[in-house]
């Protein structure tokens, strides 16, 4: 019989100060391109970036809207950045792979999905 493991991933600390676990994927704005096309900087931030990030999606988010929190929601959440000009899906995901290599997990519950239609 298979069983789940129950660990959960480490908590990934925040690219910002290192001193507290992340919780959002969060959106800088670049000074010198304000709102550019594919412009700004992503990273995997705790609450002491809360004042200077422009956008951030929540890891969690009553256990659905959150981009972990299902394949579909993560789904939504890069369908609904794709529309965005600013939004750079090369440096969003150069960040989720930093999450990973800092032993984060991508992994939903659910069926998995694209992330990225062709
Ligand atoms: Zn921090």
């Amino acid at each position: 019989m298979r069983t789940r493991s129950r660990s959960q991933p480490r908590a990934v600390p925040c690219e910002a100060c290192g001193r507290e676990p992340a919780y959002s994927f969060s959106w800088f704005a670049d000074p010198a391109d304000w709102y550019g096309e594919r412009s700004g900087t992503w990273r995997i931030t705790g609450n002491c970036t809360a004042d200077s990030e422009q956008y951030y999606v929540l890891f969690r988010r009553r256990g659905r809207d959150g981009f972990l929190d299902s394949a579909a929601a993560q789904a939504e959440w890069i369908a609904h950045l794709r529309e965005k000009v600013w939004f750079n899906i090369w440096d969003f995901t150069a960040m989720l792979d930093r999450f990973v290599e800092a032993g984060g997990s991508l992994r939903t519950a659910g069926p998995r999905r694209r992330l990225v239609k062709p």
